[in-house]
């Protein structure tokens, strides 16, 4: 059935509904269905079982909400608690969460089997032998606690704070655990975000100071996906659902993605570009419109920072908006769609379609593009720089339909305590040779800790696998099998996986119903709070039931990282002579460790405006609130914040530069939302920045460093970039016009949209419905190899090679490949996933790692019976492991995309077969590493980085400054 059908029917079925009387749920999901449970009667909520058709059995249930752990959307879920038996039977939507408004994708309701999962890890686990032998034992809690407490003091004690490192997969919180970091005084964050999003981070980092788009696809006119937004994007199933709203309406959808992934089938018009190509796309339009003269001359005038570019690139000529416009025409001349069609493989016949299109939006254009092409390509971070053109030469930021900068749509509260910004600057996650890198360049670690650049004494993974997700898997078993580069491996994590595999210690963290954790997302104009809970620990103090911490509610003993903090945190600073202690002790109760319930419902109660007073208007408190119906609604509507008047007693001994920025002595106001924004450079007086002035008015403007939208970077220019200051287009390293005539592009990014890295290995439902992942294949390229559909090839890297099985389809470019990193999971024993995980053998010889598959999947015995009925035997092959790292130099992304040679698999090729040359992985990363351009050379003012950018843990402002580089003078940047 086509879209147009189903939205007609659903349509149909909602007047119907109307008609008969029916209402929508009054909740923030504003929509109808009598499917959600009306919320007063979600303590004692009746269902017949269905286990017992015919026989119409009634059972009882407390519902319970949460938010889902399984991706960054943190969509609502209610957990359907057995009054009788107390064990969870089911997660639906919670329709009291404005983000998802009730819907989930798959992953939401299969938490339930990430809970009961007969592998899952439920006590803590120490190795029993040799890193990476697979022999564990266990080990209490205090055992483990006490060991690592013990190396991180004697870190500290010994002014080694740089040797601990805590590095985070899914965070699915906001900022606990970057409090707990600084209030050890170390700079030890390192996270996932460069394999991930820093690309697209980057693009928009540079144009408003904030790094991701809040796209109001609900009300636009037109959507342009550059990606698979519909079934995996970013903020997956809260975009999803809007952009079919918006469908439903009317509007237009443009896809780019060189797949026909399921998004670009929804898509009114399917652009399959080749990987790279895209910004000389969008320059091609944006040309186009700035030919024409179609678009927004006011909000340009006012909002763009034209002066600043033309003072800076051309001092000499007349410093007037129309002189401005002149150069602009002549900027973007050159691209044009003959041009683009050269670069990207799009007829200009359909780009001047697509152009039409963008053009009627005005400033209801809503786009958005993440990983998918900023993450494949060198330069890739100048396709989120292209694609915010087009909303910035429309007009279309900040207004209904358009793209709002995320922080103005989130919300996240003060909390009880705010450490300071440590003392000391990690080189290892932050080498001076990337000092604009978005994220830390957690992908080099192997290589930083081979070349000797520092060691960990205390490594933690955090729901983190970068043995299996991090390309350059072999150089990861290197480092972490080598105690004297690591000397203590923490893993923390709900799930076995392939670098938990090479821990000393693995400790069980809960799942989306077992943890608390509070965030906030951009999914709309508005903000909102959500809260995860361990339910079950909910339910039964409902019950009148007093239960200590989160592990007396949890199966085995599986914990949360809150109180795991705290508790560890007083181990280190026992008799609070290092200053940590303070930080994790109760308030109310000086003396004593600082409980979740305190912790939160000091947050609820004082930083969160509209709660208390909901909460007191149902007799609640704001804690009980939030841990009866899930999330709040802080604003709906917020709208164009940068265009909000600052308040006069903000403007004290103002001072208005030649740039119209405007300066003020006045103190910050103290504000209960604290999204880490920008800090601009305050001037040569130290008075900081405030706003803009437009006209006569003085208002906020934008988190950059002049107060506008940075069509041109001062930044980029001065770090060294000047060739990239404006929005730009870089041909991709695998663009064909650089690689080899026999090679292909192989595009690795593509998630599977039922699949989560590594956590859904455990959730049956979800391996069931996809466990490979097939080589795409166009048939044009099949007939050239000779390879049909399930036949193995082999796929050939830099530094070695993986043998997988081709799927012939049309549905990808010719010279383009295509493989999900979702699949592909292993383990070398009998510990692990096994449902998901094939047995592997793995062997090193001097020259090359390699992997070759010792058993498939098959059914086994267990407390669930479904584990005998598992049919599948096939889980992919583990690409990532022959990638080597492709650091963009300006980003610091990882460039995801291969250049690689495809044969017809060779005699002794088997399925899944892997083998990789670390050394020659060493020789790619020295030879990425040459493109960047190091601070020590290029920084105008002797620190390592702009201040004003954008660290999810920001050091001092003192260990910024480089050692021995002369300079160190707060200037532009
Ligand atoms: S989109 Fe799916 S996986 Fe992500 S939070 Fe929502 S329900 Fe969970």
């Amino acid at each position: 059935m086509n879209v147009e059908r189903l939205n007609e029917r659903v349509s149909a079925a909602r007047r119907e509904a109307l008609a008969r009387g029916d209402t929508f749920y009054p909740g923030p999901s504003r929509v109808h269905l009598a499917a959600f449970p009306p919320k007063e009667r979600w303590d004692d909520w009746v269902e017949l079982d269905s286990r017992s058709w015919p026989e119409r059995r009634e059972r009882r249930f407390m519902l319970v909400p949460t938010t889902c752990f399984n991706c960054e959307s943190a969509c609502g879920l209610l957990a359907y608690v057995d009054r009788e038996t107390l064990q969870v039977r089911k997660l639906e939507g919670n329709p009291e969460h404005p983000g998802s408004r009730g819907r989930n994708c798959a992953k939401g309701p299969a938490t339930l089997n990430q809970i009961t999962d007969p592998d899952r890890i439920l006590y803590p686990l120490r190795r029993a032998g040799a890193r990476g032998e697979g022999r564990w034992e266990r080990v209490s809690w205090d055992e483990a606690l006490d060991d690592i407490a013990g190396r991180i003091r004697r870190a500290l004690d010994e002014g080694r704070p740089n040797e601990i490192m805590y590095h985070v997969g899914r965070p699915g919180e906001d900022g606990y655990t970057e409090r707990v970091l600084a209030a050890w005084g170390v700079d030890g964050h390192n996270s996932h975000t460069n394999i991930c999003s820093s690309g697209g981070r980057a693009g928009y980092a540079f144009w408003m100071g904030l790094d991701r788009p809040s796209p109001d696809h609900a009300n636009a006119d037109v959507i342009l996906l550059i990606s698979a937004h519909l079934e995996s994007g970013h903020y997956f199933n809260p975009h999803a659902q809007r952009v079919i709203e918006a469908k439903q309406r009317g509007a237009k959808l443009i896809v780019l993605d060189t797949r026909l992934s399921n998004t670009a089938t929804h898509a009114d018009h399917w652009l399959s570009p080749i990987p790279g190509s895209e910004p000389a796309i969008l320059l091609a339009i944006a040309d186009e419109l700035i030919r024409r003269g179609a678009y927004d001359r006011d909000f340009v005038r006012h909002w763009w920072n034209w002066q600043e570019y033309l003072a800076c690139e051309h001092p000499e000529g007349p410093q007037t908006f129309e002189e401005f416009e002149r150069l602009l025409r002549e900027l973007y001349s050159a691209y044009t769609f003959e041009f683009a069609e050269r670069e990207s493989g799009i007829s200009a016949e359909v780009l001047r379609e697509v152009v039409e299109l963008v053009a009627s939006a005005g400033s209801r254009l809503s786009t958005h593009t993440w990983r998918s092409a900023a993450a494949g390509n060198l330069g890739g971070w100048q396709v989120s720089r292209a694609l915010f053109l087009l909303n910035a030469l429309l007009g279309a930021v900040a207004v209904e339909g358009g793209v709002y900068p995320n922080a103005w749509n989130k919300f996240v509260p003060r909390p009880l305590y705010v450490p300071p910004h440590p003392q000391a600057w990690n080189e290892l996650t932050w080498p001076t040779e990337y000092p604009l890198a978005m994220n830390e360049m957690s992908f080099l670690l192997p290589h930083f800790l081979k070349e000797g650049r520092g060691r960990l004494e205390v490594y933690f993974t955090r729901v983190y696998n970068p043995v299996w997700t991090n390309p350059d898997g072999f150089s990861w078993i290197e480092a972490l099998t080598d105690e004297d580069l690591v000397g203590l491996h923490v893993a923390l994590t709900p799930t076995w996986s392939e670098t938990a595999f090479f821990a000393d210690y693995v400790l069980p963290m809960g799942h989306g119903s077992e943890r608390h954790d509070l965030h906030s997302y951009e999914q709309y104009d508005g903000q909102w709070i959500a809260f995860r809970q361990p339910v079950l620990r909910t339910a039964r103090s409902r019950l009148g039931e007093t239960l200590g911490d989160t592990r007396d509610a949890n199966p085995g003993e599986v914990w949360e990282e809150n109180e795991l903090w705290i508790e560890l945190s007083w181990r280190i600073d026992p008799d609070g002579s290092l200053g940590i202690r303070r930080y994790f002790e109760s308030a109310e109760h000086p003396g004593e460790k600082l409980t979740v319930d305190e912790y939160y419902g000091h947050i609820f109660s004082h930083s969160v405006p509209g709660l208390p007073t909901a909460a007191a208007a149902e007799g609640l408190t704001p804690l009980e609130y939030m841990r009866r119906y899930g999330a709040f609604e802080v604003a709906r509507g917020v709208g164009p914040v940068h265009a909000q008047p600052v308040p006069a007693d903000e403007l004290v001994d103002a001072h208005v530069d030649e740039l119209g920025r405007v300066y003020t002595r006045a103190e910050k106001p103290a504000s209960a939302n604290v999204v880490p924004l920008p800090t601009p450079d305050p001037d040569e007086e130290g008075r900081r920045l405030v706003g803009v002035a437009v006209d006569d008015d003085v208002i906020r403007g934008f988190p950059t460093p002049s107060g506008r939208l940075e069509f041109y970077s001062r930044t980029l220019a001065a770090w060294g970039w000047p060739e990239h200051a404006v929005p730009g287009y870089i041909r991709s390293h695998v663009h064909p016009a650089t690689t080899g005539e026999d090679q292909m592009i192989l595009i690795s990014t593509f998630r599977l949209p039922v699949q989560i890295h590594t956590r859904s290995a455990n959730a049956k439902w979800l391996d069931e419905i996809a466990h490979t992942n097939p080589l795409w294949l166009h048939p044009r390229d099949a007939e050239r190899l000779g390879v049909r559909t399930g036949e193995l090839v082999r796929v050939e890297t830099e530094i070695g090679h993986f043998v997988v099985k081709a799927w012939v389809t049309e549905g990808i470019r010719p010279g383009v490949v295509a493989c999900s990193h979702h699949m592909g999971r292993w383990k070398t024993g009998e510990t692990g996933q096994r449902q998901s995980m094939a047995t592997v053998d793995l062997d090193r010889s001097p020259e090359r790692w390699s992997l070759r598959r010792r058993t498939d999947v098959r059914p086994f015995d267990s407390a669930d019976p479904d584990t005998r009925r598992i049919w599948w035997t096939d889980v992919g092959v583990h690409q990532n492991l022959t990638f080597p790292v492709h650091p963009d130099p300006v980003s610091g992304m990882h460039c995801w995309h291969q250049a690689v040679r495809v044969t017809a698999a060779q005699p002794g090729d088997a399925y899944g077969d892997i083998s990789v040359d670390t050394e020659r992985a060493h020789e790619i990363y020295r030879r990425w590493l040459e493109l960047a351009r190091p601070a020590e050379q290029h920084a105008p003012d002797g620190t390592r980085r702009p201040y004003w950018l954008l660290r999810p843990l920001k050091p001092s402002r003192d260990a910024y400054r480089l050692p021995g580089v002369p300079g160190g003078v707060e200037g532009e940047g």
